[in-house]
Formats: structure tokens, C-alpha cells, sequence
């Protein structure tokens, strides 16, 4: 199988880009993530032409639209790193990217709360990077991180989450058809359920809409749903009403003992004394057990590859 493609920061992968010559290795990123997917390395300095080692940047006046400055020469490059930018998203359009991690804090690369800086030199941690925010404007669905924040184990959980969920949209999206969109909902319904209910019936009701409006449409509206839908947090109470959901669908066939058992879990996972692989792992048992071809499909029972662990943690 290809291997998923995910943009990530050059520093971050360990090469000496960074203005002072040094990197930024992520371990987790290299060791981890580069056993399940390929990387394609942006640096945007580097790339826009600017020396190893180099006058450090930063950014500077208003937050919504900063330039990017030199720190002790001055000198404006914003323009030069917005036209780059435009040029460089244009070339990843064909990389076929499933998500992005970003370093944070810097001027160019952060997505989050970077520093912008008023004219008495006093700093605002609200900005974005400038090419951060090029690269999230050409393409606002493909799901983007920054790799301070995967370190939390609910933040990880959620982007690369959407790392896959997307992945396989692209999939279909590759050769869209009826059919296809109705398979691509069936097998995310749970999952889908697990981070936003209201989205989750948004997106039924566009499929069951199919016939009654351009196809074209209704592909780029369900593709955004499902996306903003995946940004929530499926958060205890969501899983504890999906297990319950799939419970429903093989309680007869299950004895007073195994029902006490299985709610037993669940009571478990509510109070966070076991992680959510446990009760997983006994609804999947469960699922391929009695044969249920409903369940058996739905990626919520397994929606990334085990040996990323992110069902691990309480
Ligand atoms: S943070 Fe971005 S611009 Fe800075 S060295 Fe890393 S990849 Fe290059």
C-alpha cells in the first residue's frame, strides 16, 4: 500500500534549515508517523531563496495581515514570501497531501498563536505564519497541526484522525460516484457520531438528498461537513453513546453476564480507569462473533492502525 502523504516543516524532520543553522528533529514525527506515512518537506525561507545561517524574521504590525520583517536590518520580505508561497501551494496541489504538521511559532511555518509585533516592539501571540496561513487558505479542508500540539494524546488522536478520514475521502474523491458517497458514509456513520451528532445527521440527510441536486455540489458540501464534523472532539460521553449504540445492535445475543460485563467496561471508560482500546477491543470481539456486517464495516470499531496506540490513553 502507498504509504499517506503529509506535509511537514523541514526542521521538524531533522534537516539544518533553521535561520541559525541548527533543527528542530521531532522524534515523535520521525520515529512514530515515518513508519505509516511519507513525508514532503517545505521550508519556506530555504526555499525562497534565503540563506543557511540568516537573519532571523519576524512579524510584525497588524495581526490579521503582518509583514515579515528582518530582525535587526528591518527589511520587508512579505512580498517575496507571499508570491513563493502562492507558487509553492500551486506545486503541492499535485503532492496529493492527507494533512500538514507546521512548526509552531515561527513567523513563516506557525499555525497557531504566533508573535506579531506592534510598532513599540511589544509582541501579540494571536498571528499566523505567513505561509501557514497561504497554504490553510488554498486549502482549507486538508487537516493541519502544528507539532507542539500532538503532543497532547486528544490532540493527536483528532488530527491524524482526520489524516485518515481525508485520505480516504480522497480515495473517492479520486473517482467520485453515487454509489461511492453512499459506501463512504455507511462505513463512517459511527464515527462520524462519535465527534458531532449534528453533523453526522447533516451529512445523512445530504445523502439521502443524492438525486435531488447537482452531484458536484453535494460532494463539496458533504466534504465539508464531514471535515468540520471530524474537528470536534469525540469526547467520552460521544464514545459511551456510540458503544451503546453498537451494544443495541447484538444484545440479544448476548447472556445477562456478558451484558453486565460489557456495561461494566463502559462504566470503566467513563471514569477513565481504563482507555478506550478496552472496550473496543470487546465490542470488535463481539462484532466478529456474531458476523454483524453493519458493524463489521464501521471504521469507528477501527479507524487507524493499531500500532499508533491513540485508543490508548484514558
Ligand atoms: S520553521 Fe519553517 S521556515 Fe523556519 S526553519 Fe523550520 S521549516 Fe524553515
Amino acid at each position: 500500500m502507498n504509504k499517506i502523504r503529509l506535509g511537514v516543516s523541514t526542521c521538524l524532520l531533522g534537516h539544518k534549515v533553521r535561520y541559525d543553522g541548527g533543527h528542530k528533529r521531532d522524534p515523535f514525527i520521525i520515529d512514530v508517523l515515518g513508519k505509516f506515512f511519507d513525508f514532503v518537506p517545505v521550508c519556506p525561507e530555504v526555499e525562497a531563496g534565503f540563506p543557511i545561517p540568516r537573519e532571523a524574521f519576524r512579524l510584525v504590525g497588524n495581526v490579521d495581515e503582518p509583514r515579515l520583517i528582518t530582525q535587526r536590518t528591518k527589511i520587508d520580505h512579505t512580498d517575496r514570501m507571499i508570491t513563493w508561497a502562492h507558487a509553492r501551494c500551486d506545486a503541492l496541489a499535485a503532492e496529493n497531501l492527507s494533512g500538514y504538521i507546521f512548526k509552531s511559532k515561527s513567523p513563516n511555518s506557525g499555525l497557531f498563536r504566533v508573535k506579531v509585533y506592534n510598532d513599540k516592539g511589544m509582541p501579540i501571540q494571536q498571528g499566523v505564519g505567513l505561509f501557514a496561513r497561504v497554504f490553510t487558505e488554498r486549502f482549507p479542508v486538508i487537516p493541519v497541526e502544528e507539532e507542539g500540539r500532538i503532543n497532547d494524546l486528544s490532540i493527536r488522536e483528532n488530527f491524524l484522525e482526520r489524516v485518515f478520514v481525508y485520505n480516504r475521502w480522497q480515495s473517492f474523491a479520486s473517482n467520485p460516484s453515487p454509489g461511492g458517497l453512499v459506501s463512504f458514509h455507511t462505513v463512517h456513520k459511527l464515527l462520524l457520531m462519535s465527534h458531532s451528532i449534528e453533523h453526522y445527521r447533516r451529512c445523512g440527510k445530504l445523502v439521502a438528498s443524492i438525486r435531488q441536486q447537482s452531484f458536484t455540489d453535494l460532494v463539496n458540501d458533504y466534504r465539508q461537513i464531514v471535515m468540520d464534523c471530524m474537528k470536534f472532539k469525540a469526547t467520552i460521553k460521544k464514545h459511551i453513546n456510540v458503544m451503546m449504540h453498537i451494544m443495541g445492535h447484538f444484545k440479544k445475543y448476548l447472556d445477562s453476564d456478558q451484558k453486565a460485563e460489557l456495561l461494566e467496561l463502559f462504566d470503566r471508560y467513563r471514569n477513565e480507569f481504563v482507555p478506550l482500546i478496552v472496550p473496543i477491543t470487546m465490542l470488535n470481539h463481539y462484532v466478529r462473533r456474531f458476523n454483524l456486517s453493519y458493524l463489521n464495516d464501521q471504521l469507528y470499531l477501527n479507524p487507524h492502525p493499531m500500532e499508533l496506540k491513540l485508543r490508548n490513553h484514558a
